[in-house]
């Protein structure tokens, strides 16, 4: 029998009901006894909606309170000294979430003996999704060993209401290669010191009762590093030899194993699970690869996008791999955990009747992954009303002509080189542009957000309920413009921004605007912790058929004589941030959202905005996870940044902003991109982010963020001019700007307002001592 199996489900809750429960918890408004009826009661949906999709194989301990890495090295004991645990027994609540986020100063952390000064672990995107984890603080010193064997009570659970699942661990190899170590000592060096725990942990599955258990090593698919290789053959030799009668499922995701395939097969597991959606070409040579007596589970349901699944091609694919000869040891499944998708689509009501019958999220992908077993074994006759509707939807979408619009794709096949060139280098510009702006030494800025007050808030929501009409609501956003403005000046800020007041989101605010893009009510994706992002749906071709923020620039601008910065978001970052289609390459779309952006940009010049930042935090995390695909990425992303900016003048000012970012490996496309200044997350770092910017001679301007927003401190005047002191050592003066770190959306006035200032008395020193 061909198994019907999932990997993971999401936690979050279709109502969000994780969210509610965690930060009910943490404002002090609910017991821990009410957050766990409320994890029980998620975790008990979650198994009745599988069961129900027709699922065998249910994953279980896939759930996690804040993260599962996090929650896989408070299981082992891997817990860094200064969060109350005291050395004995499972890890508690307070303990959890001041590793996950820092000690808030409670009554519960007090009472656990954690100081106030302990702070998060680091937190980092999960590969290359929107999933962020925390990432484990190791030492040599460690005594790692089971403390809570999480899974095999998951199991139990499952038992006790009558499902038998299957137990999904992060494997001992991949756990050690996202974490880091507090002493100098390389993480896979831990591995000896780990396996015992992990051995501990499946001999307590299989005693459970478990059959099956799932071993999560996504790193499979990465470059690896030296000695992983080794570690994954000792690894899985201890893990086999555990528990003998478990079966283990190798599962990899988000790429193909290329060159780790022969590694990979080697190991000694009951199973290997690989994505075909990433990577679909993989699937001869891994039928070629893997021996016949194992188990092979095929992602064949996209875990990361929104869209329903073709299932006459999947089927195809499953057929293969029964030619092949896995017949009877076939498993169906979505590529990766459904963790990175929404719940439902069933829970849609205003989308698009059309668009809405080309979706499935988790809910919709367990079925289809159902139907794809029986069609397996029955035969396609089986489940023909299935097969019927996929092949009518989506012969539907292939013949929706909302999808092209002939005007996008003129534009697009007109592009050329010089669109992507600015007219002068940036020496010349650079004169051109002093010239316009008679801007300071050092000048200062900020990223363009103020806070997202309660205030604010309100506004959008009383005019999304009727209560205000637009012009009312439009002279609200005027008024915190103009104040805004005011207090700018009134401080000393070189060059002022509006505040993106009438943002809801970065990225949602330009959507809604452009064609091509669909908004979602409930289909939130866990973020981190309690935070969800219901990102939207590229899902025709992007164009914008009118200005998006030049009323709002405009209108600030025409408050003052200094020059006013105009802020977007960039074209790879709106790709990034969104679901896209895929009946089109991401490149194309980027371009389409770049064109769409360059008319924009093209429009605040017109209007007499003398400053354009184009922001690009996502632009990193857009690299493809294998270092052979990135030169082509960022071919790609370089030039539909230069596609969106290079319509101006010599005289106007392009910036970009990238939040926290590693930089040395991609500073050359960096400078590629020619925006004239560049802000950067550097506080944190203590300005050790610039040495890329130094060692390559990056040729244009730079704000390296002196101020960490993301921390309620405000620093003061003197600090950050003891940053801009450091940065004067590697940058030439003439071309360093002023800047906090990021956008101040999430801080509060109280915070800003004096930050602010004492960022205008950094830089005054700093000139001063010129
Ligand atoms: N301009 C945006 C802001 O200030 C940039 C946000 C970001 O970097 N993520 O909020
Ligand atoms: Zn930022």
């Amino acid at each position: 029998m061909t198994i019907a199996s999932n990997l993971g489900y999401p936690r979050i809750g279709p109502r969000r009901e994780l969210k509610t429960a965690l930060e009910a918890f943490w404002a002090g408004k609910s017991t821990e006894a009410d957050l766990l009826a409320t994890v029980t009661a998620l975790r008990a949906g979650a198994r009745a909606v599988q069961q129900g999709s027709g699922i065998s194989h249910i994953p279980s301990g896939d759930f996690a309170l804040y993260d599962h890495v996090l929650e896989t090295a408070c299981a082992f004991a891997a817990i860094p000294e200064g969060y109350g645990w005291s050395g004995h027994g499972p890890a508690g609540l307070a303990t959890i979430f001041a590793l996950a986020r820092g000690a808030r100063g409670t009554a519960a952390e007090r009472e656990a003996g954690i100081p106030g000064t302990a702070t998060a672990l680091e937190m980092t995107k999960w590969f290359d999704t929107n999933y962020h984890y925390l990432v484990p603080r190791l030492s040599a010193r460690m005594r790692f060993r089971l403390l809570h064997n999480r899974w095999a009570e998951a199991y139990a659970d499952g038992v006790a209401h009558g499902t038998r699942t299957r137990p999904v661990l992060l494997g001992p190899v991949s756990f050690l290669l996202l974490s880091k170590t507090e002493d100098g000592s390389r993480p896979l060096e831990l591995l000896p010191a780990l396996l015992p725990a992990y051995a501990e942990g499946l001999r307590g599955i299989a005693e459970a009762g478990a059959a099956w258990v799932q071993i999560d090593e996504p790193c499979l698919v990465m470059d690896l590093p030296p000695g992983a290789a080794e570690a994954y053959r000792t690894g899985f030799r201890a893990l086999a030899d555990a528990a003998p009668g478990l079966n283990l499922l190798l599962t990899t995701y988000f790429e193909g194993l290329r060159d780790n395939l022969a590694l990979a097969t080697s190991l000694p597991v009951a199973g290997l699970h690989v994505d075909l959606v990433r990577a679909p070409w993989q699937l001869d040579d891994v039928l070629d690869a893997l021996p016949k007596d194992r188990w092979l589970s095929l992602g064949v349901v996209d875990g990361r996008n929104v869209w329903r699944t073709d299932l006459r091609r999947a089927l195809a694919q499953l057929r293969a791999a029964e030619a092949a000869g896995f017949g009877r040891r076939l498993m169906v499944a979505p590529s990766c955990s459904l963790l990175h998708v929404p719940h439902s689509v069933a829970m849609e009501t205003t989308l698009d009747p059309a668009l809405k019958r080309r979706l499935a999220f988790a809910n919709e992908k367990l079925k289809e992954v159902a139907i794809l077993a029986r069609a397996v074994d029955e035969g396609e006759q089986a489940v023909a009303a299935a097969f019927e509707e996929s092949d009518r939807v989506l012969a539907e979408a292939r013949q929706d002509a909302r999808l092209h619009d002939p005007a996008v794709a003129a534009r697009l096949a007109a592009i050329t080189p010089e669109m992507e060139r600015r007219a002068s280098a940036y020496p010349v510009r650079a004169i051109a542009q002093a010239a316009r702006l008679r801007l300071p030494k050092l000048p200062v800025t900020s990223i363009g957000s103020f806070p997202q007050t309660t205030e604010v808030r309100a506004l959008r929501a009383r005019l999304a309920r009727g209560e205000l009409d637009q012009e009312g609501y439009e002279a609200e956003i005027e008024r915190l413009i103009a104040d805004a403005v005011r207090w700018q000046e009134e401080i000393g800020v070189d060059v002022p921004v509006h505040g993106e007041f009438e943002r809801n989101d970065m990225v949602k605010y330009f959507g809604e605007q452009l064609s091509g893009f669909a908004f979602t009510k409930h289909g939130w994706v866990q973020s981190y912790g309690s935070r969800c992002v219901a990102p939207p749906i590229i899902w025709a071709d992007v164009s914008r058929p009118a200005p998006m923020t030049v009323r709002w620039s405009a209108y600030a601008q025409s408050l003052t004589d200094r020059p006013m910065k105009g802020m977007l978001t960039g074209p790879v970052t709106m790709l990034q941030w969104s679901f896209a289609r895929t009946d089109i390459p991401r490149e194309t779309i980027c371009r389409q959202i770049a064109l769409a952006l360059r008319d924009e940009v093209a429009d605040l010049e017109a209007a007499g905005i003398p400053i354009i930042q184009i922001d690009e935090p996502a632009f990193r995390e857009g690299l493809p996870l294998r270092m052979a695909d990135r030169a082509d990425y960022l071919r790609w992303a370089v030039a539909c940044f230069r596609l969106a900016s290079s319509v101006v003048r010599d005289d106007t000012q392009i910036h970009t902003h990238m939040c926290y970012s590693e930089f040395n490996d991609i500073i050359a496309d960096i400078a590629a991109m020619d925006a004239d200044v560049i802000s950067i997350e550097t506080a944190r770092s203590n300005m050790e982010l610039l040495e890329a910017f130094l060692d390559f001679n990056y040729p244009n301007e730079i704000g390296p963020g002196v101020w960490d927003i993301h921390s309620p401190r405000v620093p003061t005047a003197e600090e950050m001019a003891g940053l801009l002191r450091r940065a004067t050592n590697r940058i030439p003066v003439e071309r360093l700007w002023v800047n906090p770190d990021c956008g101040l959306k999430t801080r509060s006035w109280s915070e800003v307002k004096p930050a602010m200032f004492n960022l205008v008395n950094a830089a005054r020193k700093l000139r001063a001592e010129l």
